[in-house]
């Protein structure tokens, strides 16, 4: 079986040559957001700390970049997975500034600060204030009434192995009513997920702290702004040219992923079918020996992986279940479209409960105007997810028509309104659902490491499944990735 090192199966700008006289090599299996970000923060702390680190992103597709790749057709921006990513994190944005691209940077048009959902089969703008909301159709009295007795209802005694489902939480915040309606929408726009199945100690553990430290959401919410307006208005840590918010490049998200395998080594066409300890993967007639491995691929690879070597694990890691996406993109000619069609916001969500074939739509081109050329509307549709996975079974022609009917009758576009373009991109294990017990999935994966010093396992099915969650966690194994190199080298 010929051997492979980097020296080989360079595609990035990276320095080339074999392990000797270039310090240790860590081959990444996975080249998506995760593999690239983990492989840049190595080199770069490894460097800083006088430890040079050559690694390999083994990536089984064509070209790397996972679930971030954009299209780029006739004029028009076309993202096959993420859409932005929120300007939370200072790491995303001293990355984005290292690779140079600070100035492609564009922040979501201030016109898409409008949040629809969808009511009674109707479009429904979302209140922007606590007064607004009170007055506010979005949901009946008596449950607007509920949710402001927020800051009254009880903290619930929790100990480290409470973990209560995001639906419980909410309803128990909120009242029922409100999880059913805003919730939801909120947790099929992040994970395509059901709130009864998820883990809010997982999914959204922001929330749970918060109730913790305030008590209550609506007196943290009150707080967190007051504090925030003190310190000047600026989110702690945000780049300072950002306008916050959402934000991408003008040509695309797949500009960050490029740019990161541009400076990595990356081996396209790998599909890593084994590894063994201490470190060699295998793909088809090919292996990449290695002082220590990160796994950065979805979870039920990494179980396949990690089978013969930890099988106990790899059962564990075989219960992170994943939604199913497609993304349908209608790509229309403003002046097509009457003047009664609103796309002034983001775009709207869906509850289950309205019974609908799709998750929601984001309004692209309003949200990004740089992504349509002028005069052209784009719009990109979710459909599946975890409580309607069957619909990934429909074929283009059936599922592009059932999306066009559903913004027929939701956002009134005429049936006969003809498409610049349409097209369907589909992801079938699109989105890792943090269902209860998924602390304990993690907890097993972390003990891996102790067992197996050397093999590492960072991506979104872990802790985060936001693009910026995933760069803060490559940054973190990154940072214990350099420390095992250094010690092994003393
Ligand atoms: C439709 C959709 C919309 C989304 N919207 C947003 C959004 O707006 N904002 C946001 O922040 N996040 C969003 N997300 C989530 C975000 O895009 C992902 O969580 C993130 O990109 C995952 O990155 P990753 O590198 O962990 O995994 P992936 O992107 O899945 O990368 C894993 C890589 O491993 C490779 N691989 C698999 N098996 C092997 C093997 N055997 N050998 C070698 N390589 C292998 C795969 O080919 C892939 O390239 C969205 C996701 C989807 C699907």
């Amino acid at each position: 079986m010929p051997r492979e090192d980097a020296s080989t199966t360079t595609r990035g700008s990276g320095p080339a040559g074999g392990d000797q006289g270039h310090g240790r090599t860590v081959a990444i299996v996975g080249g998506g957001i995760s593999g690239l970000a983990v492989a840049e923060a190595i080199e770069r702390l490894g460097a800083a700390d006088g430890i040079p680190i050559r690694t390999i992103v083994l990536e089984r597709e064509a070209a790397p970049g996972g679930k971030i790749k954009t299209q780029r057709v006739d004029g028009f921006v076309v993202e096959t997975g993420p859409h932005g990513f929120l300007d939370k994190e200072p790491v995303v944005f001293e990355l984005i500034d290292r690779l140079g691209l600070t100035s492609a940077l564009v922040t979501a048009d201030a016109s898409s600060a409008r949040r629809y959902i969808v009511r009674g089969g109707c479009l429904r703008a979302l209140p922007s204030s606590p007064p607004k909301f009170l007055v506010s159709g979005v949901l009946p009295a008596h449950q607007r009434f509920r949710v402001l007795l927020e800051p009254w209802v009880r903290q619930r005694a929790a100990d480290a192995t409470d973990d209560e489902s995001v639906f419980d939480f909410a309803s128990r915040r909120i009242g029922r009513g409100a999880a059913e309606v805003l919730v939801d929408a909120m947790v099929t726009g992040i994970f395509g997920g059901d709130p009864k199945a998820l883990s809010l100690r997982s999914a959204f553990p922001r929330m749970m702290e918060l109730e913790a430290t305030y008590g209550s959401l609506i007196r943290a919410q009150i707080s967190i702004t007051k504090a925030r307006r003190r310190a000047g208005g600026t989110k702690a840590g945000v780049n300072p040219a950002m306008g916050g918010g959402l934000n991408s490049f003008r040509m695309g998200l797949g500009t960050l992923t490029d740019a990161l395998a541009a400076r990595t080594h990356v081996r396209v066409g790998f599909d890593a079918a084994e590894i063994q300890v201490p470190f060699c993967v295998r793909g088809q007639g090919t292996e990449v020996r290695a002082d220590a491995v990160v796994l950065a691929t979805p979870a039920d690879v990494m179980s396949g992986l990690l089978e013969p070597i930890a099988p106990d694990v790899a059962e564990i890691i075989k219960e992170i279940p994943y939604a199913p996406v497609s993304v349908v993109v209608h790509a229309f000619r403003r002046a097509d479209l009457p003047s009664t069609v609103v796309l002034d916001g983001f775009g709207f969500l869906i509850p289950h409960h309205e019974g609908r074939e799709i998750l929601g739509t984001i309004w692209a081109s309003t949200v990004f105007p740089d992504h349509a050329p002028e005069g052209m509307v784009m719009l990109r549709t979710m459909v599946g997810g975890a409580r309607r996975p069957e619909l990934m079974a429909l074929d283009d022609a059936e599922m592009l028509e059932r999306v066009r009917a559903e913004l027929v009758k939701i956002m009134r576009i005429p049936p006969d309104t003809k498409p610049v373009f349409e097209r369907v991109l589909r992801w079938p294990v699109a989105i890792p659902q943090y269902t209860i017990g998924h602390a304990s999935r993690v907890d097993a994966m972390d003990r891996l490491e102790a067992r197996i010093p050397g093999l590492f396992a960072t991506g979104n099915a872990f802790r985060g499944v936001a693009m910026i969650a995933c760069i803060v966690d490559a940054q973190r194994v990154a940072e214990r990735v350099v420390r095992h190199v250094a010690a092994k080298r003393t």
